[in-house]
């Protein structure tokens, strides 16, 4: 497995060079652009790593499966389905046009901006602190990983930039999808948007979905199996944005990627899969991280179709 993986990532080095880094977001713009990592973790606990898997990234847009699930966790399916849809869109993860013309003004999916700003504002928790609490402790269960903390540069970042993230949110109380304070649901996802990972930690993320909720390396049920199943079908249909449908031909797996370059996959019944490569292609994706998935699916016919 480990040859496998070295191979992989050498012979996609090549297509960092064909994205960027995410500029909309000053601090991301540091990011070293060449990085390309790869961490795979079996269901019964062992770790496999290649080329830059020990590269620091924040984990953004995947900081969206965490809080849904809570949020499911919190309020069952039909009320958070209520309130945000699950259907895929062909529009950019951070559109807010959906918003005005389609499903009563409910954001069409928990994957995209507007509907996990909307799933945010579904937690329980007193402000913005207990909920980030509560996002945060979940993380660092899901990964193993008691030291992940947010990047406060990244989370001042996107907070003084964040006004498209502000009018989506401001439109959503408007409607009343939204119904808590508008500062304090951001600021919970500007910080879960700003935890910063490595390629190992989201794979363990991908781990424990993969094996229905239940937490590889300790047994824990962390997940109800019931959860793990509607938000592995949600990353499937809309996890890489409205490039979900050609994943899902070339790699056919659930799957859910960030602007910090991430990619994090769950082989259901198999395997967790992280990648790092902040280079981005023209939907937010990981340019050379998703060569590198497509190749990991092929050679160990992980696709799910
Ligand atoms: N923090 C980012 C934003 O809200 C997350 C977007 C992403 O990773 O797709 O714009």
């Amino acid at each position: 497995m480990k040859e496998l993986l070295n191979n992989i990532i050498e012979s996609n080095r090549r297509y960092t060079k064909q994205g960027e880094l995410a500029a909309y977001i000053p601090e991301l713009t540091k990011a070293n652009k060449d990085a390309l990592g790869v961490c795979v973790t079996t269901l019964d606990g062992q770790e496999f790593c290649a080329g830059d898997c020990e590269t620091k990234f924040t984990i953004q847009s995947i900081s969206k499966v965490i809080s849904l699930i809570i949020a499911l966790m919190d309020n069952g399916k039909e009320k958070v389905f209520s309130k945000v849809g699950v259907e895929p869109t062909s529009e950019a993860f951070n559109s807010i046009t959906n918003l005005e013309t389609k499903n009563l003004h409910r954001p069409l999916n928990p994957m995209i901006n507007a509907g996990a700003i909307a799933i945010v504002s579904l937690i329980e928790g007193e402000n913005s602190e207990c909920v980030f609490n509560k996002i945060l402790d979940f993380t660092k269960k899901m990964t193993g990983n008691e030291n992940l903390h947010i990047d406060e540069n990244i989370y001042r970042s996107e907070k003084s930039t964040g006004d498209r993230n502000r009018s989506l949110a401001y439109f959503m109380k408007s409607t009343g999808v939204i119904t808590k304070d508008i500062d304090e649901v951001l600021d919970a996802y500007f910080r879960q948007c700003s935890i910063e990972v490595t390629c190992r930690d989201i794979s363990r993320i991908g781990a424990v979905l993969a094996n229905d909720g239940v937490i590889p390396w300790n047994g824990e049920k962390l997940v109800p199996k019931e959860i793990a199943r509607i938000v592995k079908a949600i990353m499937t249909t809309c996890g890489m944005y409205d490039e979900s449908g050609e994943f899902a031909v070339n790699i056919g797996l659930p799957a859910k990627s960030g602007v910090g370059g991430g990619v994090m996959a769950a082989v259901p019944s198999k395997l967790g899969i992280g990648v790092v490569g902040p280079a981005l292609d023209d939907k937010g994706n990981s340019s050379a991280g998703i060569k590198v998935l497509e190749d990991l699916s092929k050679k160990l016919n992980l696709s799910i179709f």
